[in-house]
């Protein structure tokens, strides 16, 4: 039975009163504009109403919304922090890797420098002796390892 008003729309108390209503509705003249109309429960008054099918729709979620952005989880956290940590590590150790290779380059330059400077020792020996072997004599060679060759 129709008894009350609720937010504009006449209250049917089951969805069969509300349904039949809107058919007799439609059989009125002009009825046919009232095709987009049906019948829905009422969140309100908990009875049913005639009304705009369309409003169903509008409420639903229209193309693509965008997702609200989700709160970061404790693991989800925890594991982003876990990934930082390899990626610094890996860092640490690259650097380190190169530091070592530094030092190594270093340590071939050294010895390779080591190697030239007694060549050029020995080779100043060899011409002294060769010299003095010919009665020449020879002003004292400069150190080469004070000299920087
Ligand atoms: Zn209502």
């Amino acid at each position: 039975m129709t008894t009350e008003k609720c937010n504009n729309h006449l209250r049917h108390e089951t969805e069969r009163e509300a349904l039949d209503h809107l058919r007799w509705a439609r059989k009125q003249p002009h009825g046919k504009n009232l095709r987009a109309l049906n019948v829905f429960r009422c969140q309100i008054c908990d009875g049913y109403h005639v009304g705009r099918s369309g409003l169903k729709k509008q409420s639903a979620p229209v193309s693509n919304p965008t997702p609200a952005a989700k709160p970061r989880t404790f693991g989800e956290i925890r594991r982003k922090l876990r990934q930082l940590e390899n990626q610094w590590d890996k860092a640490r150790r690259h650097r380190a890797y190169q530091l070592q290779a530094i030092v190594d380059a270093d340590r071939v330059c050294f010895a390779a420098e080591q190697t030239l400077v007694e060549a050029v020792v020995e080779q100043r020996q060899q011409q002294d002796d060769v010299l003095r072997e010919l009665g020449i004599q020879i002003p004292p060679a400069p150190n080469p390892l004070r000299t920087g060759l």
